[in-house]
């Protein structure tokens, strides 16, 4: 049992205190876990474009400070709390943003992985148990003394931390041979997109997709589609620099929209004699969504929305262009349930059915954590992956 079971562990953390303010790297408090939920030191955490995108505030209904956010990450189960059957000290686990209880109708369902309990909040900043938090202040922002203040968590994870307390529903438990820096690429990045190809779109053999944002996302969509025998894989992306990777990843032909003079969309029809069987939308901008959505075939075409997208503005399409039997849809998680169904998909991974090790394009002690923020801000990373803990494999 660790030593530390059932007591209040002190340990450093990346606190956001506002929108846009740089993280501070700073101690704090973090409970033991309650009733099913479990307390994970974090080995190796990355950072998403989601993390981003609540940290600059965009939308105010999130903003929550302050915070702990991140929610791509590879840990150990340091304790679990009462009722927890499934993970045990020293387990390997990544944590999952989109929880499976399990038990619920969803959950028993296999239709849906947004499980009733704990499926994706961006709202959501306490824990379900007791509404409360598990992390408080030891000092204020500035390394002063201060009251205790609690810290929000941030999308059933937070990950910015050497420790952090989860609901066993969003807990994954992870071969220990498995490659841990790169299993952290499935908590979200790599499952969100490789998902949104095989089991939201259900790319075929031989037929045509378009990726709308080549972001660690639209590259794994790309991977996906790759795996799965996709003929022609057409890459989009406003920054040129992009298309190297791509073409790892089995992007064959590449269109940067600032080098048009005609929609993006049209340029895709005349390439693909009409327009292509999947696309999907990765960059979270309404205006290429329209654009991915009118780049597919008419009669089947069918686009994927994957971005997330902060702004009040809605679906910019007309009713009247559904009579032309395109289809759109969303894809929270790539439609993966965690628990049942990320196993195996790491084994899949590992067996090098979908390559991982291209999206980790970067590397940083915990400490420079501000610094992978502005590499991501910049577009010249596509996941850099931070050190938390030292620790020694069994
Ligand atoms: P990223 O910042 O690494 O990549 C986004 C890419 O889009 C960049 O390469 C950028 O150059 C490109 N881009 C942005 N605006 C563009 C435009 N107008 N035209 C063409 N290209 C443009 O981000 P990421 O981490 O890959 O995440 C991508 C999106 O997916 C984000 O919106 C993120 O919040 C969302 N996301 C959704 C889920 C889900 O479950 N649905 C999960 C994870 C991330
Ligand atoms: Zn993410
Ligand atoms: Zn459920």
């Amino acid at each position: 049992m660790a030593e530390t079971q059932g007591k209040v562990i002190t340990c450093r953390a990346a606190v956001a205190w506002g929108p846009k303010e740089p993280l501070v790297i700073q101690e704090i408090c973090v409970d033991p876990p309650q009733e099913m939920e479990v307390r994970v030191k974090i080995l190796y955490t990355s950072i998403c474009h989601t993390d981003l995108g609540t940290w600059t505030g965009v939308n105010e209904a999130e903003r929550a400070f302050p915070r702990i956010l991140g929610h791509e990450a590879v840990g150990v189960v340091e304790s679990v709390g009462e009722g927890v059957k499934d993970v045990k000290e020293g387990d390997y686990v990544i944590p999952t943003f989109n929880g499976e209880c399990g038990e619920c109708r969803v959950c028993k369902k296999e239709v849906s992985n947004l499980c009733e309990r704990y499926k994706v909040d961006p709202m959501k900043r306490l824990m379900v148990n007791d509404g409360g938090t598990r992390f408080s202040t030891t000092t204020n922002k500035d390394g002063g003394s201060s009251q205790s203040q609690r810290i929000y968590h941030f999308l059933n994870t937070s990950t910015f931390t050497e420790y952090t307390v989860l609901d066993s529903a969003c807990v994954v438990k992870i071969d220990p041979n498995a490659p841990l820096k790169q299993m952290s690429l499935l908590s979200c990045g790599v499952s969100t997109g490789v998902g949104a190809a095989w089991n939201t779109a259900k790319v075929k053999e031989g037929t045509t997709t378009a990726v709308f944002g080549l972001g660690s996302v639209g590259l794994a969509v790309a991977e996906g589609a790759r795996a799965r025998g996709a003929s022609r894989i057409i890459g989009v992306d406003a920054n040129a620099s992009k298309f190297e990777k791509g073409k790892v990843m089995g992007v064959t032909d590449f269109i940067n929209p600032k080098d048009l003079t005609k929609p993006v969309h049209e340029r895709i029809r005349e390439l693909t004699r009409g327009g292509v069987d999947y696309s999907f939308e990765c960059t979270g901008n309404v205006d290429v969504l329209r654009e991915a959505f009118l780049s597919t075939h008419a009669g089947w075409g069918s686009t994927v929305l994957v971005g997330i997208y902060a702004t009040p503005r809605t679906l910019p399409l007309h009713p009247m262009e559904l009579f032309d039997g395109r289809k759109i849809t969303g894809s929270v998680f790539g439609g993966f349930k965690p628990k049942s169904q990320l196993p195996s998909f790491a084994q899949q991974c590992m067996k090098g059915v979908v390559k991982l090790e291209p999206f980790i394009t970067n590397e940083l002690p915990f400490e420079k954590i501000n610094d992978a923020f502005q590499l991501l801000r910049d577009g010249k990373s596509l996941r850099c992956l931070l050190q938390i803990a030292k620790f020694l494999k069994k």
